[in-house]
């Protein structure tokens, strides 16, 4: 199970749709329960949106490009330093646990 994967994290997509293997993209939301993410730009799908009336405001009718959701396992974690898909490895500094490119050993939640 990869859930070393969290929101802001950018991935590339590993298997899947063939036209979007090899994309990147940042980790827009988590959702650890169904092992699934929302990527930046990736499985985009276009929902109808009906006029609706909202607290006095008028949301227009028109066609909503958004994200779907994707198995977590199709995605892998790419590695700001070196810039190479990698697995990731927790490494224990003190009191908190931080993740490490398994490539090059770059701490990936060090800024
Ligand atoms: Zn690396």
């Amino acid at each position: 199970m990869n859930i070393k994967i969290r929101k802001g994290d950018l991935v590339e997509v590993i298997t899947g749709r063939e036209d979007e293997r090899g994309k990147r993209g940042e980790i827009i939301k988590v959702y650890p329960d169904e092992h699934r993410v929302i990527v930046q730009g990736i499985n985009m799908r276009t929902k109808h949106q009906k006029q609706v009336q909202s607290q006095g405001k008028t949301i227009k009718p028109g066609k909503v490009r958004f994200e779907a959701p994707i198995d977590i396992s199709n995605v892998m974690l790419v590695c700001p330093k070196c810039s190479k898909t990698t697995r990731v490895e927790l490494s224990r500094q003190g009191e908190k646990s931080q993740r490490m490119c398994k490539k090059c050993s770059a701490l990936i939640d060090e800024k």
